[in-house]
Order: structure tokens, then sequence, then C-alpha cells
């Protein structure tokens, strides 16, 4: 390896987040419209052997040390931990971010395929208000699919609970509560202008600074030092565990952002709020070589921008909600 995936600001990127679907089997108000999408066709979705090129690519070349699988629901892929499989072969950190529904049945054979770790998205304890986010009467899925997890031997486990006020920033404390008893990490993640029905203001949003506080009155917390990692993290007083902070709206975390994504029909982006994307699928069907790949990749890293600007006159909402994005 000799090169780098290097912007014009001197940030170098070594974490790949990879969408392997669209699809869903949630209907997360904040993410997807309440009607779903028109899925991908699935000659339009990267094969395993495409994702598993663009990827070796990346590590050997690139020195990319991280992949995340999300989608979509990763877990509604068919044959997911063949691709699991595929991916363990490289040096990599592998985990995976999902709803947990699916775990139950599929957490033994995704650890046994490589998987490294998983990340559980869950927004609310409380089935009614569960059901009113998710459109899915499926509480009870997710806490088994969270067990099924650390059954499995995942170890973090971690819970992403996106805070959003007056939908369920009453639960804060209740999650960092639900952390400790289980021994889960819980990572607070402020509300992103990324839904798909376009309601979010910045009065939607709980900051990190609100959320620290409500939990810090209860269970006293002490920050740990900050990493390039965009949660911030503070351990709990009295040694039983930690949580996470993504401020990603009021402390924003761009400067030392080393990110960059695959959506499930093969477009590169250099930035979760990127407006443009690079056709990488066609450039894969097209026999290039990995020369011409590598190049494609280093020029579309080099033309990242400085930041998101959210809150600022120059946001402009990427096109693609969140689910088609790949969180
Ligand atoms: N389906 C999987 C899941 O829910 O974990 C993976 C994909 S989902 C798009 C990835 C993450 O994005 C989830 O943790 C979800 O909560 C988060 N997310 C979706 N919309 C968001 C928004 N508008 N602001 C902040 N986080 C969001
Ligand atoms: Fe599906 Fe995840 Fe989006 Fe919810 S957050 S709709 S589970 S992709």
């Amino acid at each position: 390896m000799s090169r780098q995936l290097i912007d014009s600001f001197g940030r170098v990127h070594r974490d790949l987040r990879i969408s392997v679907t669209d699809r869903c089997n949630f209907r997360c108000t904040y993410c997807m419209p309440a009607e779903g999408l028109d899925w991908v066709p699935r000659q339009e979705l990267l094969t395993f052997e495409e994702i598993e090129r663009a990827a070796r690519l990346m590590v050997e070349r690139y020195g990319v040390s991280s992949i995340r699988l999300t989608g979509g629901e990763p877990t509604v892929r068919a044959h997911l931990p063949v691709l699991v499989d595929m991916l363990a072969q490289l040096p990599v950190d592998l985990s995976m971010t999902t709803n947990a529904t699916r775990l139950p049945t599929m957490a033994e054979d995704l650890k046994r395929a490589g998987l490294g770790r998983i990340n559980i998205s869950l927004d609310s304890l409380c089935k009614e208000r569960f059901t009113e986010l998710t459109l899915r009467d499926e509480l009870s899925k997710v806490l088994d699919g969270v067990d099924a997890a650390l059954a499995a031997g995942f170890d973090p486990v971690k819970i992403n609970m996106v805070v959003m006020a007056g939908v369920n920033e009453e639960e804060i404390v209740d999650f960092a509560r639900f952390g400790r008893d289980r021994g889960v990490t819980v990572r607070f993640i402020e509300f992103m202008p990324l839904d798909a029905s376009e309601q979010w203001t910045e009065g939607h949003v709980v900051t990190q600074q609100q959320i620290v506080e409500r939990i810090n009155e209860v269970f006293p917390l002490k920050p740990v030092e900050r990493t390039s990692a965009p949660a911030t993290r503070f351990v709990y007083e009295d040694g039983q565990g930690e949580v996470g902070v993504v401020a990603s709206v009021t402390q924003q975390f761009c400067d030392s952002c080393d990110r960059v994504r695959l959506t499930a029909d093969g477009q590169f982006r250099n930035c979760l709020f990127a407006v443009d994307e690079f056709d990488l699928r066609s450039l894969l069907r097209s026999e290039a070589s990995d020369d011409e790949v590598g190049e494609f990749l280093e020029k579309a890293v080099a033309g990242k921008w400085a930041g998101h600007g959210i809150g600022t006159v120059e946001f402009i909402r990427p096109a693609r909600s969140m689910s088609q994005i790949g969180g």
C-alpha cells in the first residue's frame, strides 16, 4: 500500500460505509417516507463480487482499515453472511448497523462469517412510541435482537438512539439505564436533516450538551479524551460503562472526517451530505482496470468539500434520504 485516499484539505480516508441494500422492513419516519420508496431493481444493485472488488482495492491500495455494512436494512439482503465472509478476509475492522429484527436468526451466522461488531438502532423503549416511529409493532423483536447479538458474543454491542426534541427526548435517561443494565454502550445521535419527510428544523435537535446534562443528573459522567471517531465518549463515574454522543449538528467533526460511502446501487459518495455522487458501478461493469478504478476513487475523494455546513446558508439537502445513502 503506497497511496492514500486524500482530499485537498489533507484528510486521509480510511473508513468505508457500504450500503448493501436500500430496502428495509421498517419505515422509520425520520428516515424513509411512510409509503416507502421505489426499491432499486436487483440488476442495479452491486453484486457481492463487485462490492468485494471495490473494498479490496480501497483496503489493499489505499489503506482503508474499517468497513461498516449498512443500508436500508443490511440483514434483508439475501445471503448477507456470504458477503461478510468475503470481506472478513480483508484486514479491516468489519462492523454492521442494523435494526436488529433479524438478529435472532442471523447473529450466530454473522459472527461465524467474521463480522466483528454490531450497532443496533433503537429510538424508543416504549412500545407505542416505537410503533409510531418505525410504523412497525416490533419492539420486542429488536430487544430479542439485542440479546441475540450479545449471546453470539459480539462485543461491544452498541445501541444508536437518534434523539428528537418533543418525540423521544424524555427517554434519554431510560436509555442510559438500559445500557448500564444490559452491558451495551448507548450512542445518542443528534437528529440530522436527512429525514425523508423534510420536517427537520434546528428546533428538533437535542444537543450534545442537553443530552449529557440529563444523564449526568442521574448517572454522573466524566468525559474521555476525544479521538477522530465521531462519537464524543463519556464514562460513568461509578465505572459502570460508557455512553457516546454523535453531535453531527452542534459540534461538526468534518475537520477530522475520514469516511467515504458506497451506495447499494454503486454510487461512491465522499460525504454523507454530498450532493454529487460518482458512478462507480458503471466503471466496475466496464472492465476498467484496478488502476482506472483507483484513479476514479482518488479523484472522487480529492474533490471533497470542507464540511456539510448544516445551519449555514450554504447548506443544501442531499436528494436522497438516509435509507438510500446508508447511515
Ligand atoms: N437499517 C439500519 C439501521 O436502522 O440501523 C441501517 C441503516 S440506517 C439509515 C443507519 C442509521 O441512520 C440508523 O442508526 C438511523 O437511526 C440513522 N438515521 C436515519 N435517519 C437519520 C436522521 N435523519 N438523523 C440521524 N440519524 C439518522
Ligand atoms: Fe430502515 Fe434503518 Fe431507515 Fe429505520 S433507520 S427505516 S430501520 S434504514
